[in-house]
């Protein structure tokens, strides 16, 4: 299939992410890369910037700058500076980037927030979760309910003016009526942002071995989809725009720039150990170890993993796949520029099969979710994903 990489490209600016892979103590939920071992940090921030140095050809340039993890907070301040310094140098970053930095309750100072301001950082994500102790205590949580409370007001006291909190719901055991009470506690430090998780059980996580084990009832299907509505409903009345299946703002201008990057089939460059870049039609992703990162650029090599270049038909269904995440759903128009072939065309059946169960809703200019159709997100894509496309192959 014939695909307008330039307009892939012309999408807009890039995103660069920097995944810092330690942590203080490991949740039982988690499977994003990160080990507890701090004495590795030193060789990991001279392995970054020997990684940014080789990196820094890409024609690209850089409108958000996200240091996620990790914990990207168990890193003293002066390190991040650094790390935004290097940056700088190596990249085209633009002047007004969103920099993002991920913190967790209980691993930041007052001080720490005033340096992030001083070091250029304009947006912090707070790793809040749960504003009751019992829900951090399952989630494996090294902080407390005030533990999140006094960090968001140091963020503010600091001069933060675009605060995102990330909260987690499905916990077993939580009702509509104290999952409303985390939502009405968050709402009222008036975040900016909101990312409202549905706990899952990853594969290969301790969590996921205890359910295994039936250490605790997890939440059943009916129920986690009536708190994903809730969630919907409720930050809607209080002003908040549902943006992405798990993701609220309260305006266009305060969503996360850089994970929209992520739907929206912007390039990405990701630094560090498990990070993944994406420059369509080619991604490919960093070693999920440390060491074997470290000991690559030692060597002068990029600790690449793996890489692969999607065919035509790949992107296409992760057009599909990402474009359905977001509420205002896919852009059939620039689908039809991107990829030579009409979308109604393509997925005729599937349109019509969904529409009438009410989980899409299409217009002549988009096809997106309803909120009904986003519960069954995954096997609604994996519907158009299993579509045979080669008969489109030769357009
Ligand atoms: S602090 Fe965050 S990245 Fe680290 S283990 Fe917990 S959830 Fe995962």
């Amino acid at each position: 299939m014939a695909i307008n990489n330039s307009k892939l490209i012309a999408a807009g600016a890039a995103g660069l992410y920097v995944h810092i892979p330690f942590c203080l103590q490991k949740c039982p939920y988690c499977d994003f890369y990160s080990i507890t071992d701090l004495s590795r940090v030193p060789a990991f921030l001279k392995a970054l910037k020997k990684e940014m140095s080789l990196v820094h050809e890409v024609p690209l340039q850089f409108d958000s700058l996200y240091i996620g993890g990790g914990t990207p907070s168990v890193l003293k301040t002066h390190y991040i500076g650094d790390i935004i310094k290097t940056a700088d140098k190596y990249f085209k970053i633009l002047p007004a980037c969103e920099l993002t930095i991920e913190i967790n309750p209980g691993t930041v100072k007052s001080e720490d927030l005033n340096n992030y301001e001083k070091i250029g950082i304009n947006r912090i994500n707070i790793g809040v979760q749960s504003f009751r102790d019992e829900n951090l205590k399952f989630l494996g949580r090294i902080h407390s309910a005030q533990n999140a409370g006094d960090t968001i007001k140091r963020a503010r006291q600091a001069g933060f003016n675009n605060l995102g909190l990330d909260l987690i719901y499905c916990i077993p055991g939580q009702t509509k009526s104290s999952w409303l009470e985390d939502l009405e506690k968050a709402v009222a430090f008036e975040p900016q942002h909101l990312s409202c998780y549905m706990l899952t059980y990853e594969q290969g996580t301790p969590m996921d071995r205890n359910r295994q084990k039936s250490c605790f009832q997890p939440m059943d299907g009916k129920r986690a989809g009536e708190l994903f509505q809730i969630t919907a409903e409720f930050l809607s009345t209080r002003g908040y725009q549902h943006y992405e299946i798990s993701n609220f703002a309260i305006s266009n201008a305060l969503r996360s720039r850089h994970n929209q990057k992520y739907w929206s089939f912007a390039p990405y460059i990701g630094l560090g150990p498990s990070a993944h870049s994406f420059i369509p039609p080619m991604r490919c992703w960093n070693h999920s170890d440390v060491t074997q990162y470290v000991n690559d650029l030692d060597a002068g090599r990029l600790p690449v993993s793996g890489k692969e270049q999607l065919t035509g038909d790949q992107l296409m269904i992760e057009a599909v796949y990402l474009g359905l995440r977001k509420t205002e759903g896919i852009d059939l128009d620039l689908f039809e520029r991107r990829f030579g072939t009409s979308f109604f065309d393509l997925f005729e059946e599937e349109l019509k099969n969904f529409e009438e169960k009410g989980f899409l809703k299409v217009t002549e200019h988009c096809c997106a979710l309803t909120l009904k159709g986003m519960l069954f997100l995954d096997s609604i894509a994996a519907a158009f994903v299993s579509r045979d496309l080669t008969s489109f192959s030769d357009r």
